[in-house]
């Protein structure tokens, strides 16, 4: 399996340093970090950043809400569609999209891929589709107009499953090599997961979604600036969940830094130090 590690939509929120740790100046930024995995089966698509019918239609994909507080550049070539294209594929190569969640900055591409299965938790796609999930942003985080026109879903539940580095119901997904994990992890979301791939020299990389934010959130000495904390506590729909989970990871980075390397969805930090790699 080959890995690219993409960013499919930069964001630029108000507060620079003080909302991403590192940003001089007034805006911070953010990634939408992706991963699209080359098998022998076709593409594997793991989350999709904002998609270019978000570019186009930005207003009516999205919320003014979201869009006036994360501001994102919406860029054409950021997209994932643009990023495969530009590797040598075709969208119809994208056999399979795996989603953490389906908030509007995951789930934004899912729709340039016409023949991919989409898999995510059962629970996810139903809370979703009736748009629950916090109080004030449950109608602006989820855009069903973002995967409505797609058929072919594989759900999975939060239940069951194996164990993996201390975590809960972990499972295989269907028609995807066993080398790829769905792995539970509410409390942003009510039906979020992470996702474990297994590289081939046997170590892990685990992308946590939006379990945490700042790389600062799962190192020894625990930080995270204040703009992410308050985004964090913001679109959390429960709080003990996600600080539990939360903990999880950080005893996983802590514990296994040696067989297993992660990484979350937004923060530039990781993002560069895998591009780059
Ligand atoms: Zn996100």
């Amino acid at each position: 399996m080959k890995i690219h590690h993409l960013n499919c939509g930069t964001c630029c929120p108000v507060g620079g340093k003080l909302f991403d740790g590192y940003s001089s100046g007034l805006s911070a930024h953010l990634v939408c970090h992706c991963l699209l995995i080359e098998t022998n089966d076709g593409l594997i698509l793991i989350d999709t950043g904002y998609g270019t019918q978000d570019n186009r239609r930005p207003r009516e994909r999205l919320s003014d809400f979201f869009l006036a507080l994360n501001r994102p550049r919406l860029l054409p070539q950021e997209t994932a569609l643009a990023q495969v294209r530009a590797l040598g594929f075709r969208p119809e190569d994208v056999r399979h999209i795996v989603v953490t969640h389906l908030d509007f900055d995951h789930a934004g591409g899912i729709e340039d891929f016409p023949n991919a299965r989409i898999h995510v938790t059962a629970r996810e796609k139903e809370v979703a589709d009736q748009r629950r999930g916090g109080v004030f942003v449950s109608r602006k985080r989820y855009r069903p107009q973002q995967w409505d026109t797609v058929a072919n879903w594989s759900l999975y539940p939060l239940g069951g499953g194996e164990r993996w580095f201390g975590f809960d119901a972990v499972r295989g997904l269907e028609g995807l090599p066993p080398e790829i994990l769905l792995v539970p992890l509410a409390g942003h979301t009510w039906g979020h997961a992470g996702i474990a791939v297994q590289e081939d020299d046997g170590r892990w990389l685990f992308y946590a979604g939006d379990a945490y934010f700042h790389h600062g959130e799962v190192s020894a000495q625990r930080h995270c600036p204040p703009g992410l904390a308050g985004y964090q506590r913001l679109m959390q729909v429960d709080a003990e969940a996600r600080r539990v989970n939360q903990r999880r990871v950080r005893a996983l980075a802590l514990d296994h830094g040696d067989s297993v390397r992660l990484f979350c969805a937004h923060d530039r930090t990781e993002f560069d130090a895998f591009a780059r790699a």
